[in-house]
């Protein structure tokens, strides 16, 4: 079965739509890359699907719930709940020290700092950077700091992980080691992935490639 689709979306910020007929399907587990060339629609695709922006036509069902009828309020309780993000730019809060800002969904989530912290430090070794976690996001590298953004994306359990151009700011020894890190600890929890990415070395993690050209996107798994 299939716990996010979409069918038919369609948005315009314009004259020229962004998405023009998206449909698109993940099960449970399954990380998917969508691919396509630098403004096709990807990132509003991975927007609308996320429950982040409002697609003007079109479905998005995740776990049998249309997320487009759902209020405010409901989307964004189900975005803290069931869905992790990273993107290009880690988006880590500066003034947190790395532990602290892996732990935040925890504590958002009403749970103890000292609980929080040690969840948020067990994901920081898993991320292979359990010596940062003190540190500021200004005081780690490119590559520690989206491993820490991995780690945050991953700590609340989350069955969906929407990465946008993870890597796109890495060189690619750590670009590719993020990738192994995120896909390998991803299929452990047995989270979804849904990345946004240009390059097919990126791409090569994922279980299934779809391209989105001109606003639209054939996913085979659709029709399925
Ligand atoms: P990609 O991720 O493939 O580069 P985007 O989804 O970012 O493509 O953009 C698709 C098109 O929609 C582009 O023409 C882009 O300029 C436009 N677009 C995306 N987001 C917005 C926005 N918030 N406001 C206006 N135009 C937007
Ligand atoms: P990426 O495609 O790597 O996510 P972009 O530079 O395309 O980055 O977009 C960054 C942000 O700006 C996104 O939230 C996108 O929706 C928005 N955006 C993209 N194009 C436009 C645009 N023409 N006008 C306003 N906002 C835009």
């Amino acid at each position: 079965g299939s716990l996010l689709s979409a069918h038919e979306l369609r948005k315009s910020f314009g004259p020229t739509p962004a998405l023009d007929g998206a449909s698109f399907s993940i099960r449970p587990g399954e990380v998917v890359a969508i691919m396509g060339p630098s403004g096709s629609g990807k990132s509003t695709l991975l927007h609308c699907l996320a429950g982040i922006v409002p697609p003007d036509s079109g479905t998005i069902t995740y776990s049998g719930r249309h997320l487009t009828a759902l209020s405010d309020a409901e989307r964004s309780a189900l975005r803290r709940n069931d869905f992790g993000f990273v993107f290009q730019f880690g988006q880590l809060v500066p003034e947190l020290s790395c532990v602290e800002n892996v732990a935040l969904p925890l504590r958002l989530a009403g749970i103890k700092r000292k609980d929080a912290h040690r969840a948020a430090q067990k994901w920081l070794e898993r991320l292979e950077v359990s010596d940062v976690g003190h540190k500021r996001p200004g005081e780690v590298s490119g590559g520690q700091g989206q491993r820490v953004a991995v780690a945050r994306a991953l700590v609340g359990s989350p069955r969906v992980v929407f990465a946008d151009e993870p890597t796109g700011a890495l060189d690619s020894y750590n670009g590719e080691r993020v990738m192994q890190l995120l896909t390998d600890a991803a299929r452990e929890s047995q989270a979804a992935v849904v990345l946004v990415t240009h390059e097919a070395r990126v791409a090569a993690y994922s279980d299934r490639e779809i391209v989105v050209r001109d606003g639209q996107v054939r996913d085979a798994a659709v029709a399925v």
